[in-house]
C-alpha cells in the first residue's frame, strides 16, 4: 500500500450525493486501496457541454499497491457496476472516477495520461483538492495544487456543499 494518489469523483445523474459517496465506499471496500482523506462535497456548473444538471464533485486520496493500468481499471470497473454508458463527450454522467495523480508519475500511454491533462483547467478538481492536498506540486508544473488554483478564473463556479 505504498504508491499515494490522488482521485477525482464526479456525478450528475440520479442522485449525485449518494452516488458520489456510494464510489468512495466501493473503493474503500477493495483490498487493495486505503483511503487516506476525503474533501467535502462541491457543486459545480458544468463546464464543456452547459444544457445537463449540475455536478457534485470530491476528491479523495488513497494509498494504493494497485500499478496505475490496474487502478485505472478497477475506477473503470466500478463506473461499469454502476451503469455507466459513455455518449457524448462530457456529457451526464452517474459517476466519473478520474485518476488525477499517481506519486507524481508522469505517464503518457493509450489508455492513460498522468497527471491528469484537465485538472489544470478545472476548479472542480482543484478546489477540493486544495482542501485535503493543497501542497502537493504538480509534477509537470511544479507549482503547488493551491497556487494552481489561485491562477484559475472564479467561473465556472464551485460551491462547497454545506451538508456533507
Ligand atoms: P476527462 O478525461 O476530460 O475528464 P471523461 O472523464 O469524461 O473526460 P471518460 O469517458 O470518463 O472521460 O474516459 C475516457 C478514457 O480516458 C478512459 O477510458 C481512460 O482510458 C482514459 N484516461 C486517460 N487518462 C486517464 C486518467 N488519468 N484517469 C481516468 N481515465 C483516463
Ligand atoms: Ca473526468
Ligand atoms: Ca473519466
Amino acid at each position: 500500500m505504498d504508491q499515494k494518489a490522488l482521485i477525482g469523483i464526479g456525478s450528475n445523474l440520479g442522485s449525485p450525493v449518494e452516488n458520489c459517496r456510494k464510489a468512495v465506499a466501493s473503493l474503500c471496500e477493495s483490498e487493495e486501496i486505503n483511503v487516506i482523506k476525503q474533501s467535502s462535497l462541491y457543486e459545480s456548473e458544468p463546464i464543456g457541454k452547459k444544457n445537463q444538471p449540475w455536478f457534485v464533485n470530491a476528491v479523495i486520496e488513497i494509498q494504493t499497491s494497485l500499478s496505475p493500468e490496474r487502478l485505472l481499471k478497477k475506477l473503470l470497473n466500478i463506473e461499469q457496476q454502476f451503469g455507466r454508458t459513455r455518449n457524448e463527450k462530457w456529457g451526464p454522467r452517474i459517476i466519473d472516477l478520474d485518476i488525477l495523480d499517481y506519486d507524481g508519475r508522469i505517464i503518457n500511454s493509450e489508455s492513460l495520461t498522468l497527471p491528469h491533462p484537465e485538472m489544470l483547467n478545472r476548479r472542480f478538481v482543484l478546489e477540493p483538492l486544495s482542501e485535503i492536498s493543497g501542497s502537493t506540486i504538480h509534477p509537470v508544473q511544479n507549482k503547488s495544487i493551491q497556487s494552481l488554483l489561485n491562477e484559475l478564473p472564479k467561473n465556472p463556479v464551485v460551491k462547497k456543499i454545506s451538508i456533507s
